[in-house]
């Protein structure tokens, strides 16, 4: 006989995934349908739309990816990129070196422009990358940048590449649904998130966007893109329509149910009240966590990712042992050159309210002791 299912609640205050409301799970649970089912469809037609809603966009091309995060940096890259093509990569944490290297496995020349972790790109930093490199063809960089906490100003950039005939590409997966994320104002040509973080939905689907000009250059290409499952000149017809809803691959029916519902959350809240509300619980952990000694780590934090350094002489995997196992609360450690120095406290979503923080605060000073 297996066991039964039964995993503790916890308080997911990590990286992500974060807390699932109920409502969520509970469409979850919902009658799974077929996948060319009229209401099946009905139902994707509108979480495309809930999708451009919280992208603030119009782009036709919107649509969630089957798969996580990384299912969605690696559709935008095999789409936009050919064999040869030149592309730059602002990197100052794991995501953008995870762009560089999915790239260059896209058989790009890549001109990565590095600065250290912590720190988040100017837009004079940005029209140099491009002055040095006139011949690219693309620029992507990181919206929120989880492994360092780092916030990416992303206004003026879209202009400045637009100028010079290059697509703008963007990781928005800590920040959509937690930041203001403007795709058409800011002239975002392609955009990935994650369900996980700040939608609160477990993990599984990454919402996608493309601009008109994006879908040019896709339907421009002279060689096949590098995957056929991430294909989007095949999967658009399945997922906008245009030339009949033909079978690609099986769409993960109930994880569209959880995308629907917990971005029709997102819109009942309205989008200012809710980026408000991150900021305001970013505020309140922010003094508190000051208050017990604690230093942020990057110049311009995220409100939906917080990021510590641990003080000198604490063992941090401790901390965040007794957290998990004393208090049910999980928080991050640090990633790659912050490994073992850094907390990593998330404000996502359903996780981001003020009885969330004042219970992970007082843990945590007690846990310090
Ligand atoms: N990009 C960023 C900024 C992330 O934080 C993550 C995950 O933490 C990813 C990409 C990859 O997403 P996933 O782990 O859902 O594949």
């Amino acid at each position: 006989m297996v066991a039964a299912l039964l995993p503790r609640e916890r308080l997911l205050m990590g990286p992500g995934p974060s807390t699932v409301p109920n409502r969520i799970l509970r469409a979850l649970a919902a009658p799974t349908l077929g996948h060319l089912d009229p209401q099946y469809i009905g139902y994707m037609d509108e979480t495309c739309e809930l999708m451009r809603q919280v992208f603030q966009t119009t782009n036709q091309l919107t649509f969630p990816v089957s798969g996580t995060g990384m299912a969605g940096m690696e559709t935008i890259l095999v789409n936009l990129i050919e064999p040869g093509d030149e592309v730059i990569v602002m990197i100052n944490g794991v995501f953008g070196g995870r762009m560089k290297d999915n790239m260059e496995r896209c058989g790009a020349t890549v001109h990565a422009v590095e600065i250290p972790w912590g720190q988040s790109f100017t837009l004079d930093q940005i029209r140099q990358a491009v002055a040095d490199h006139p011949q690219a063809v693309m620029l992507g960089i990181v919206h929120a940048e989880t492994s360092t906490g780092a916030f990416q100003d992303l206004s003026g950039i879209g202009e400045l590449l637009h100028q010079q005939g290059m697509l703008f590409a963007v990781d928005a997966v800590t920040s959509m649904g937690g930041h203001d994320l403007q795709v058409d104002a800011w002239g975002i040509d392609a955009i990935y998130s994650g369900t996980q973080k700040c939608l609160s939905c477990p993990p599984g689907l990454s919402p996608v966007s493309f601009s008109p000009l994006a879908l040019e250059k896709i339907e421009s290409r002279t060689t096949k893109s590098r995957s056929w499952y991430l294909d989007v000149s095949m999967l658009k017809n399945y997922y906008t329509g245009g030339g009949g809803r033909a079978y690609h691959h099986t769409a993960p029916i109930n994880m569209v149910y959880a995308l629907r519902e917990a971005l029709a959350i997102v819109v009942e809240e309205g989008l200012q009240p809710r980026f408000e509300r991150h900021r305001e619980m970013h505020q309140l952990l922010r003094s508190g966590l000051e208050e017990l000694g604690l230093e942020y780590i990057p110049d311009h934090s995220l409100h939906t990712l917080n990021c510590v350094a641990v003080p000198d002489g604490v063992d941090e995997a401790a901390i965040r042992k007794r957290l998990l196992n004393e208090f049910d609360i999980e928080i991050g450690g640090g990633l790659g050159v912050f490994a073992g120095k850094a907390w990593r406290i998330g404000l996502m979503g359903e996780s981001a309210s003020e009885k969330n923080v004042l219970t992970m605060l007082a843990a945590l000073k007690k846990c310090l002791g």
